[in-house]
């Protein structure tokens, strides 16, 4: 046992007042985000919800998704959050492997599992009254049962502890700083690391969020244009979509934390010429967010990932040894408090995750003589040309850097001479011809690394955490979709 005092509640002694949620019609201060929670938990406990259930979430953000996230943490239950766009066979086998006690969905959303509720059930029948109790935190207990996305495979059950998530939310805030008046503009969905964190963070430093229940591009400019917005956490792909805009962001703004997938340097340049707070940051569920993230003045001059967010250790694996020897090219590795616990019913692939007590992160990577660390591409996406490991991400970069292409996706080909072979498929903004396209492989890709063929795509399968799904796009290109 590790008992820290509830943060919800210390937020609510601290800065009653402040803005704590907002979705653009409703707002909620600090303490009545707390009451709301202590009558909800009230409620859920009735529901026979205790420590240690697993209660699934199946929702888009909303202000009482938030407010339920918040009185499952004190009633010390296992948020299980879930993509509600999944279809319901993908759905039906993460239920299936997280067994929850409660599932609580929309009621346009009800699975075929027994013991659901609905978010609007439960709120019509918010008339309990508030627990008094104080409520303690176990920082070594379980929080959260989070399926990573799962572009490689099958998806896997990261469990994170109270810990792990009070460690990466303090410490991220630290590595960047945070002021009394930030305010984050939240687009980000709550089944992913990368927006459930926010939400802990929000609370835990007492910065209020206006919350959007997905990411469309006119909802989110007209609230940038609404509230003082100074915080906003983005995968590339939203923020292509907001730059192709053209409209005018808020001066309040002060960091961009753009993360996800490997964001092309072109859209990084077109941000930073717009003078934009733009800062790359690494991470991943199962080191419960943030590993490395820049500095502001660091995203001017450097094309990386930042520094590791102390106390984090970053490392190379390569050759069986961990290294911090700078450019030396090999897996990722991580150490530190944000580290996750393992995954869920699967003792086997919690043990071929570690190498004696560093996490890998399967993506490959170096570290320069400054310590920034260089994310390259996933291990398992690397495409192997006569012996010769190829950069999938490398590739998509270099046309993303073509002025008609928007969007690219590189596959692996099997060819009897080679082994593999890269082919692309581009999303254009206006046409292109195969001449155009070759000339600028000569240009910007040794010989290599360039595509074997070339497709046209009018989009690409891509995750709401913005990566590409190779396995999809593969299927798309067997059954003739380019
Ligand atoms: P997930 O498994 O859904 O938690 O996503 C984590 C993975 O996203 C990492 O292992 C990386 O492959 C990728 N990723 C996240 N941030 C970045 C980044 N800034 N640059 C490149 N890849 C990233
Ligand atoms: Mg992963």
């Amino acid at each position: 046992m590790n008992l820290i005092p509830n943060w919800l509640s210390m937020r609510a002694q601290l800065t009653p007042d402040r803005l704590a949620l907002t979705n653009g019609q409703e707002l909620w201060t600090f303490l009545q985000l707390d009451l709301l929670v202590r009558r909800l938990t009230t409620r859920l406990s009735r529901l026979g919800i205790n420590d240690g259930s697993r209660v699934a979430i199946l929702a888009e953000s909303s202000m009482p998704i938030v407010a339920v996230i918040h009185a499952l943490t004190r009633l010390h239950a296992i948020l299980v959050p879930l993509n509600p766009r999944l279809m319901l066979t993908d759905l039906e086998t993460m239920l299936n492997d997280a067994e929850p006690a409660v599932v609580i969905a929309p009621s346009s959303k009800v699975p075929s599992f027994s013991h659901t509720i609905t978010i609007e059930e439960l709120w019509d029948h918010l008339n309990e009254e508030p627990l008094a109790d104080p409520s303690f935190i176990d920082l070594d207990q379980i929080q959260c049962l989070m399926y990573t996305s799962g572009t490689t495979g099958q998806p896997k059950g990261a469990l994170l502890s109270y810990g792990n998530i009070f460690y990466s939310a303090s410490f991220s805030a630290i590595h960047n700083g945070t002021l009394a008046s930030d305010l984050w503009l939240h687009v980000m969905p709550l089944y992913h690391i990368g927006g459930l964190s926010i939400i802990f963070r929000s609370v835990i430093t007492g910065n209020g969020i206006v919350l959007l229940p997905r990411f469309e591009t006119d909802e989110v400019l007209e609230m940038m244009s609404r509230y003082p917005i100074s915080l906003m956490s983005l995968v590339p792909t939203m923020l292509y979509r907001l730059l192709s805009a053209n409209k005018p962001f808020p001066t309040s703004l002060r960091l961009i934390l753009l993360g996800g997938a490997p964001p092309a340097p072109t859209l990084i340049d077109e941000a930073l010429t717009r003078q934009l707070p733009v800062v790359q940051t690494y991470g991943l569920t199962e080191t419960s967010s943030q590993i490395a993230t820049q500095l502001l003045h660091e995203s001017r001059i450097h094309k990386n990932a930042g520094h590791a967010i102390y106390p984090t250790d970053v490392a190379i694996l390569f050759n069986h040894s961990v290294t911090h020897k700078p450019h030396q090219t090999g897996e990722i590795v991580v150490k530190g408090p944000t580290v996750f616990q393992g995954y869920w019913h699967d003792p086997d692939q919690t043990k071929a995750v570690f190498w004696h007590d560093w996490l890998k992160t399967g993506d490959i990577g170096f570290l320069d003589e400054n310590g920034y660390i260089h994310v390259i591409d996933r291990q398992k996406d690397l495409i192997i040309r006569g012996g010769e490991n190829i950069s999938p991400t490398e590739i998509e970069r270099a046309f993303l850097a073509h002025p008609k292409v928007s969007d690219a996706g590189v596959l692996a080909m099997e060819d009897a001479e080679w082994g593999q072979v890269p082919l692309i498929m581009l999303v254009t903004t206006a046409p292109i011809t195969l001449a155009e396209c070759i000339t600028w492989a000569h240009r910007h890709l040794s010989a290599i690394k360039r595509p074997v063929k070339y497709y046209h795509a009018e989009t690409l399968p891509r995750t709401a955490s913005g990566k590409l799904r190779r396995i999809e796009l593969r299927q798309m290109w067997q059954n003739g979709a380019f």
